[in-house]
């Protein structure tokens, strides 16, 4: 059978033991984790593969880890060694930790990297069902016993919903976005450059526009390798809807790319694309009697640097070993709050900050210029990309969970993965 084509008749209801909904990073790797387990899985996507995603195609070692948990090898010929942060005079270097299991970064467009993850799940025996979306939920209590994609009729045991920022499905299953806590808007591109295998991710957190004035946001450039010959540039806001970041996301990127054109030798911007970015856990309705919202419908993208694959793969596999008779109403929320809900609030926390546009002009220079910045901001940035683990000892890693310990607490009510 091919990947994708599958001719079912629509008169005869397919049955599986898991349903995934979304062949996307999370849902693909859902599939591959639930096929090995031995379900049997249908992958169901609206478009077909290969297709394109928003994205800055940034993969961090906390997505190279579960890479290589699945055996997927991504661009072997290129690999990042951590963050470059740019801004108000000076710079920060900040290598990626050690102490994580993976210590290496890397980067593939989306294009390339969703369809390596799709064919792996097929391989692995998920059968896929492309280019229609899965619609119109039956449920019984909370719990789905059908749905439709086109004619066809599915009757799951199980249903893993990674249908992306927009959620349509997990819309019709009661999933609610809570605009008032932050998220992003951000736009892409690909443009050719000479330094496509420069081995560090790069963000500078000062825009200026052609007077000088500062511009809300931040801007992006991470290299795809040199068989490739490009980076991708990008630039994007944070924004609650009571601080509505005002900007035009492709024009401040177009204005970006200028500025960077001489130092990166920049061929001009390609394939300009916008998006959202739903963040932190601020979603409701994650979960009822057998299914679970996984990756970025769960809005399980770290509010500080807007990394999602990472959290999409690991929702992934902690969906799939959630798998059986229990309810996952609330077992799903409390999982998912047990292993990000401190990181998350704190993030979000400190991302609300920088919505306010006296805060970084005061906060940038300190960190990226001088010895404070030079000593604090490489694990400020370890700290910021989650990458804390148990074996981290030094002041800051326990102060970082000593105020997400701190701010849960004192945040309870906002919301995170809420029942309802
Ligand atoms: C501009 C930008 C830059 C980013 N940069 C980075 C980065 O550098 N690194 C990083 O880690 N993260 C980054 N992110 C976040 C990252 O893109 C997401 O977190 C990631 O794509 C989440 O994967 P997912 O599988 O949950 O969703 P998606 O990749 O969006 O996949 C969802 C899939 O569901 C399908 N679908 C939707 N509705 C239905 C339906 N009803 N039925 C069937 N199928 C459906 C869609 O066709 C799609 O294929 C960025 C995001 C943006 C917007």
């Amino acid at each position: 059978m091919s990947a994708q084509t599958q001719h079912i008749p629509a008169s005869s209801p397919l049955t599986c033991d898991v349903a995934v909904i979304g062949a996307g990073p999370a849902g693909s790797a859902a599939a591959i984790h639930a096929a090995r387990a031995g379900y049997e899985v249908l992958l169901v996507d609206a478009a077909s593969f290969p297709r394109d995603k928003t994205c800055g195609d940034g993969l961090t070692p906390r997505a190279m880890h579960q890479l290589d948990q699945l055996g997927i090898t991504v661009n072997p010929g290129y690999r990042n060694l951590g963050l470059k942060l740019h801004g108000y005079g000076g710079y920060v270097t900040a290598p990626w930790p050690s102490t994580y299991p993976c210590a290496e970064g890397s980067a593939l467009p989306r294009h390339d990297f969703d369809n390596l993850v799709f064919e792996t799940a097929v391989a692995a025996g998920a059968t896929p069902l492309l280019g229609a979306p899965a619609t119109n939920p039956q449920l019984a209590g909370n719990r789905v016993e059908s749905f439709q994609v086109g004619e066809q009729t599915v009757l799951p045991r199980w249903v893993i919903v990674a249908d992306g920022v927009r959620s349509t499905f997990g819309k019709q299953l009661g999933r609610t976005w809570h605009r008032g806590e932050v998220y992003g808007i951000a736009a892409r591109s690909y443009c050719d450059s000479p330094f496509a295998d420069e081995p560090w991710m790069h963000s500078h957190v000062e825009l200026k526009n052609n007077d000088g004035t500062v511009q809300p946001g931040y801007g992006w450039i991470f290299p795809l390798g040199a068989e490739s010959g490009q980076v991708n540039l990008g630039c994007g806001a944070l924004s609650t809807d009571k601080r509505p970041a005002k900007i035009n996301t492709k024009k401040l990127l177009e204005h970006y790319a200028e500025q960077q054109r001489a130092d990166w030798q920049l061929g001009p911007t390609q394939a300009v694309t916008s998006a959202l970015l739903p963040m932190g856990g601020a979603v409701s309705h994650v979960a009822g009697d057998n299914w679970m919202l996984i990756g970025d419908a769960a809005a399980c993208v770290n509010p500080l640097n807007g990394e999602g694959i990472d959290y999409g793969l690991e929702t992934a596999r902690s969906a799939v070993e959630m798998l059986g008779p229990k309810d996952f109403t609330l077992a799903w929320p409390d999982r998912l709050r047990a292993d990000y809900g401190e990181a998350f609030v704190l993030a979000r926390t400190a991302a609300r900050l920088l919505t306010y546009p006296q805060f970084l002009p005061v906060v940038g220079p300190v960190g990226l210029r001088g010895p404070v910045g030079r000593a604090l901001m490489p694990a400020a940035a370890r700290l910021m990309g989650n990458l804390v683990t148990e074996q981290d000892r030094d002041l800051i890693a326990r102060a970082w969970r000593l105020a997400g310990h701190t701010i849960s607490s004192a945040r309870r009510g906002s919301p995170l993965w809420d029942a309802a």
